[in-house]
């Protein structure tokens, strides 16, 4: 390097960091007709013309501020008049790291024949005196600077066969040195130590004036860079939480899945997962519970597919699973049962048990579209309908359930409006004495009107409202106008008789509720004592700790509770002895089929016996026939409801019925008539 440095045809300088001249070599000084005294320590502006000196300045800025190399031409006044340079510059790195100052090497290009030579020392030079690691000449001698060791952790000896790997490894740097004498590019290689060592390579075919050929290696080591961009990546495509690919990424493996199954003739199936009620989860439990819930699901999702499927957490409780290149359809359905069933297991998390489950909708390709987009909303709907029938199970897509969907939109707008007007009004069923002598209390019941679609009945209408948030509301104007017909009835009766108002999930956890029943009792003045709620046994499983404690201050409140359509849900008689009900209703899906069915006739006396046992009182819902009522009657039921007795109606028909069965004794209604 010294030699170069005293007889290279360029001009060579080093700068300190404040842009003054260190070093400078002897052509340097010839050219520009000055001795080391007026240059050294120095300033451009001293040694060029301003202009000139402005080039220089931005130039040697850029390098010691990116901290990389440079290559610039550059023009300035020489002794020999005005002559154009191929400038390279590059930062001087200290051992620490920092820049020390400016290298540069500096050649006449204005005669462009004698560049072309130059050029090629001055860029073998530069790559040395820069990063550069590895020299090795045709013949096999290798030169290597102590920056090699410092990264690789190999002593110097090992440059030939780290070189010689590298080459190995990537066949094309051959091809490309052959093909333009320069080659760039990453490549991973390992430490003495076997970590990973990230480095960015940039090799030159190099001839000396001598026709010698050399490469020059210089590499550098990007670990630093990768882990901030993997960083980043992970950032941009992955979810925090659970660590799966997030939607971005989602978009774009789906995207490729889609072209692999084109190109291959196969099908890819899309599962759209999503954890039933989670929000309520999240909100009763809060949300560390909630996320750990996420977590707990992702897991168990992901453990049910195969390495090329991928598993993606879409926001909130939703995941979708891309089951690529299916030669077997059949294997959809098989991995879809698998995580519903996998996702319905309780979740242990500290001394809690959470009982959840998951509607999974399924969409495939190329049968349910032929874009990310459109099977994404088809596996969308298809999940949305599962919701719709009650969650908690998987569904395929079918072209009827777009229509369905769009209906469901429409009626779900409409509803908004029949909120606010006067289409939406109650009925009410009476519940009688065991021996139809006497009518106990009257369940609401709502109805919708449609001005275009007539009537519209409530398991069509209140899953949506649920969904939507809508039964909140709807459900307050129900309480009200209940409370101020049983008001109006027990001003006209002697023997009161209370009214029951169907509860909805979304209103049992509103946390309103209380505060919205004593507004209700107080403005209408009805005895807390004539007011009774139904919930589910669903309802309160999900919370059953702070259900409970809401269900106690109902009751008291004086206001009584019982369980609607016993029987058709967890069916637990240890829930109910610990929830402050006084009331069981039984499903009407067991009257339905007794007497003749023994399991439900067996359960049906087991629910009576169990209930009396824990001092409940027990309603049969659904009775239609005599000889049900007979069955009742027999085993010791307190109370049916039922078509045979009376159908839901307006209040003023349930009025007059009330007048006729609670004050006369030998009620004249022609179908008690029949008892
Ligand atoms: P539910 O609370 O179990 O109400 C009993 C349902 O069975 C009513 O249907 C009633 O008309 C029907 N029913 C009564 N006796 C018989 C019978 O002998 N045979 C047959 N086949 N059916 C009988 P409806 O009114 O269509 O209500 C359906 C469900 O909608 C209700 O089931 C309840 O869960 C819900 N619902 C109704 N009104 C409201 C409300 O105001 N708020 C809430 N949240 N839900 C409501
Ligand atoms: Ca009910
Ligand atoms: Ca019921």
């Amino acid at each position: 390097l010294d030699a170069i440095f005293h007889h290279a045809p360029s001009l060579m300088f080093i700068k300190s960091t404040d842009l003054r001249y260190q070093m400078v070599n002897p052509k340097f000084l010839e050219l520009l007709g000055k001795t080391e005294e007026e240059v050294l320590g120095q300033d451009d502006f001293v040694v060029f013309s301003p202009e000139d000196a402005k080039d220089i300045r931005r130039t040697d800025q850029m390098v010691t501020q990116k901290r990389m190399p440079l290559q610039v031409e550059l023009s300035f006044n020489t002794k020999l008049g005005r002559r154009h340079f191929l400038s390279n510059k590059f930062p001087l790195f200290n051992e620490d790291g920092e820049v020390y100052g400016v290298g540069g090497i500096t050649t006449d290009i204005t005669d462009k024949v004698a560049a072309e030579a130059e050029a090629k020392i001055t860029n073998m030079v530069f790559e040395a005196a820069a990063e550069a690691e590895l020299v090795m000449s045709d013949s096999g001698k290798v030169i290597t600077n102590s920056s090699f060791t410092r990264i690789t952790g190999y002593p110097n000896d090992h440059a030939v066969s780290f070189a010689l790997s590298l080459l190995h490894d990537h066949p094309e740097i051959e091809i490309e040195l052959r093909k333009s004498g320069r080659w760039q590019g990453e490549s991973t290689r390992r430490r003495a130590n076997g970590e990973n060592l990230p480095i960015w390579v940039s090799i030159s075919l190099v001839e000396d004036i001598n026709n010698q050929k050399s490469y020059i290696a210089v590499f550098s080591d990007i670990s630093n860079l990768k882990e901030a961009e993997q960083k980043l990546e992970k950032l941009a495509h992955y979810d925090n939480l659970t660590g799966l690919p997030n939607r971005t990424l989602f978009y774009d493996r789906f995207d490729s899945a889609l072209a692999r199954s084109a190109r291959n003739n196969t099908q890819t199936g899309l599962l759209f997962v999503d954890i039933d009620r989670f929000k309520l989860i999240n909100d009763s439990y809060g949300h560390d519970i909630g996320d750990q819930i996420l977590i707990d699901a992702a897991n168990r999702i992901t453990h049910h597919i195969r390495p090329g499927d991928t598993v993606c957490r879409l926001g909130g409780d939703e995941f979708t699973v891309i089951l690529a290149d299916l030669d077997r359809p059949g294997r959809v359905q098989n991995i879809a049962r698998r995580i519903h069933s996998e996702l319905r297991k309780p979740y242990k998390i500290g001394n809690k048990e959470i009982i959840s489950s998951a509607s999974i909708g399924i969409a495939i390709y190329p049968d349910d579209g032929n874009s990310v987009h459109l099977l994404l909303k088809h596996a969308d709907t298809a999940m949305y309908h599962i919701k719709e029938r009650g969650r908690n199970d998987i569904m395929f897509f079918d072209k009827t359930l777009n229509a369905e969907a769009e209906a469901r939109i429409a009626l779900e707008e409409s509803l908004r409006s029949a909120i606010k007007s006067d289409e939406l009004f109650l009925v009410f069923q009476p519940r009688f004495h065991i021996t139809a002598q006497r009518i106990l209390s009257v369940e609401a019941l709502i109805r919708w009107r449609h001005p275009e679609k007539g009537m519209i009945p409530p398991s069509d209408f209140i899953p949506l409202a649920e969904e939507s948030g809508m039964v909140v509301e709807l459900g307050q104007m129900v309480l009200r106008k209940a409370c101020e017909r049983a008001r109006i009835w027990n001003r006209l009766s002697e023997t009161p008789v209370p009214v029951s108002v169907n509860l909805s999930t979304r209103q049992l956890h509103d946390p309103d509720l209380l505060s919205d029943i004593q507004t209700t009792l107080n403005t209408t003045g009805l005895p807390p004592s004539l007011l009774e709620l139904e919930i589910t046994e669903t309802m309160v499983i999900e919370d059953m700790d702070t259900v409970i404690e809401k269900l106690n201050a109902i009751r008291e409140m004086g206001v009584n509770l019982s369980v609607d359509d016993f029987g058709s849900g967890y069916s637990s008689l240890i829930y109910l002895k610990r929830l402050p009900v006084s009331t069981v209703k039984i499903d009407r899906s067991f009257v339905e089929d007794v007497p003749g069915d023994a399991d439900d006739e067996n359960l049906i006396q087991a629910i009576i016996s169990m209930s009396h046992t824990l001092n409940l009182n027990v309603v049969a819902e659904g009775v239609e026939t005599l000889e049900q009522l007979e069955f009742l009657r027999n085993n010791d039921c307190d109370e049916i409801q039922g078509y045979l007795l009376a159908k839901p109606d307006s209040a003023e028909k349930v009025e007059e019925l009330l007048l006729q069965v609670t004050s006369t004794s030998s009620m004249d209604s022609p179908r008690i008539h029949k008892l």
